[in-house]
């Protein structure tokens, strides 16, 4: 459940200091230290997946809650609503897929543009 090795699971039970955003009994979500959006933050599980990769079935109610929750969120933070505003959920998986931090985490980007990438 909690890799004692992990950063996202440090962050996460309060070891490690984050700015945060959101949390409840299996989700935790706080600003990215690097921000590529003038919004910009990540949401993850409590629990330790390493990565998308990894989600099984058992799993779906829990990433469905995440996704569910991540609009509300956006709008918390700042950004405009859709149509004409709206935000950006990636979620990098895998070396190709451009993941650096070992434990699931959804981005949520989003407010005026232009951002850092993309
Ligand atoms: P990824 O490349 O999808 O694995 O993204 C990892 C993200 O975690 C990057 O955008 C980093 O800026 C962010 N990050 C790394 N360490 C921290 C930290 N201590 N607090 C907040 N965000 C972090
Ligand atoms: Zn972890």
């Amino acid at each position: 459940m909690h890799d004692p090795n992990c950063l996202f699971c440090k962050i996460a039970a309060g070891e490690i200091p984050s700015r945060k955003v959101y949390e409840d009994e299996e989700i935790f979500a706080f600003h990215d230290i690097h921000p590529h959006a003038p919004v910009h933050f990540l949401l993850v599980p409590r629990l330790h997946l390493p990565s998308m990769a990894h989600a099984e079935p058992v799993h779906a109610g829990l990433l469905g809650r995440m996704m569910v929750l991540a609009p509300r969120l956006a709008l918390e933070q700042g950004c405009r609503p859709y149509p004409e505003g709206g935000f950006r959920i990636m979620v990098n998986t895998g070396q190709e897929g451009g993941q650096e931090v070992q434990h699931l985490h959804m981005h949520v980007m989003g407010g005026s543009r232009p951002w850092l990438k993309g």
